[in-house]
């Protein structure tokens, strides 16, 4: 494997109708969770990607299986749960501009993760392991699994690599400043949005936002600065990489972790620091044109056009 990934996926029903969700009769269905998508998006670049999760025995966790399968993910370590049901969540559309989420996901299979789900031969034989903020803030048991995660990717030599994907719902904001912490200075690849970063050091800029994930312990942080692009912090290089034009943002949910995708896959290929985030920034972007999570990862083909087209834009 070339990345191996670690989180929970949900199933997200969509009311067809705006209003009040106890009137809805009509929902869409959609899989969704940060970790997959960046499997997804690896995979569609042509990289070989793996998710591992725990699934309710259900319907929805037989869903999500096969779609991330489909996709082209490796899902061998995936197991199912016959006493927890697979997480599911609810996004109401109040009025046009409102919405209201709604979760079940509390004690679902995936939290219940634990070292019993992790197999060091596997995590062992990938070249990085992506874990981000959400699954350690879903149980102490998962906590726990992704530090063992992280301690097997460390002793064999895998290089990790940590999205803080911030959720303040699912803790308190110190502890979850404690936890992010710690994480970001365990991993040697960082990929923090400039709002996280803040809520974790303080409010700050960014180069010194970047400086202090750096003197914390990550010894590459690539910080998300939404449309403007990304910043760089490393031994080898520092500096802005800009961002791409997009005419009109349509679902800005889910850049980030498109983002993560083109940067790893870029890091994959052999390219220099900065230009493999300028193929983050080329996924991130494509991703806010389309609706939904996944529906715009593009494959190699399609980004490389959309960079050179951009290019060719710009002289
Ligand atoms: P998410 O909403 O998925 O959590 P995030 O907050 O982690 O996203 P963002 O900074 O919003 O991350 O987006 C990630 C990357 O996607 C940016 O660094 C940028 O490269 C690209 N991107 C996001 N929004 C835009 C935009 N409006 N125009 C162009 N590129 C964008």
């Amino acid at each position: 494997m070339d990345v191996i990934t670690l989180g929970e996926t949900m199933v997200l029903f969509t009311p067809k109708s705006s209003g009040l969700m106890r009137y809805a009769g009509d929902f869409s269905t959609k899989v969704a969770g940060a970790e997959s998508n960046v499997a997804i998006g690896l995979a569609r670049l042509g990289h070989q990607a793996g998710w591992i999760s725990r699934l309710g025995k259900d319907e929805f966790g037989e869903k999500i299986q096969s779609f991330i399968r489909g996709e082209g993910v490796d899902v061998s370590q995936v197991t199912f749960d016959d006493s927890a049901s697979t997480g599911l969540y609810f996004k109401e559309k109040l009025t046009a501009n409102e919405l209201r989420l709604k979760y079940y996901r509390s004690d679902s299979a995936a939290s219940r993760m634990s070292d019993d789900d992790l197999d060091e031969t596997y995590i062992s034989n990938a070249r990085f392991l992506h874990v981000t903020g959400i699954t350690p803030a879903l149980s102490e048991h998962c906590f726990e699994t992704v530090l063992k995660a992280m301690e097997y990717a460390r002793r064999n030599g895998v290089t990790v690599v940590f999205d803080p994907n911030l959720r303040r719902k699912l803790w308190t904001d110190s502890y979850a400043r404690q936890v992010l912490r710690k994480l970001s200075g365990m991993a040697d690849i960082v990929l923090p949005g400039i709002d996280e970063a803040e809520f974790i050091f303080g409010q700050s800029d960014h180069e010194s936002l970047a400086q202090a994930f750096y003197d914390n312990g990550a010894k590459t942080v690539i910080m998300k600065l939404g449309k403007k692009g990304a910043y760089v912090h490393s031994d080898r290089s520092t500096g802005f990489v800009g961002g791409f034009p997009v005419e009109q943002v349509v679902d800005p949910v889910g850049a980030g972790d498109g983002f993560a995708a083109g940067c790893l896959s870029g890091i994959i290929d052999g390219l220099e620091l900065k230009e493999a985030v300028r193929r983050g920034n080329a996924v991130g972007a494509m991703v806010t044109m389309v609706d939904g999570d996944v529906e715009g990862l593009p494959g190699k083909a399609r980004l490389t056009d959309f960079i050179n087209k951009t290019h060719r834009d710009d002289v």
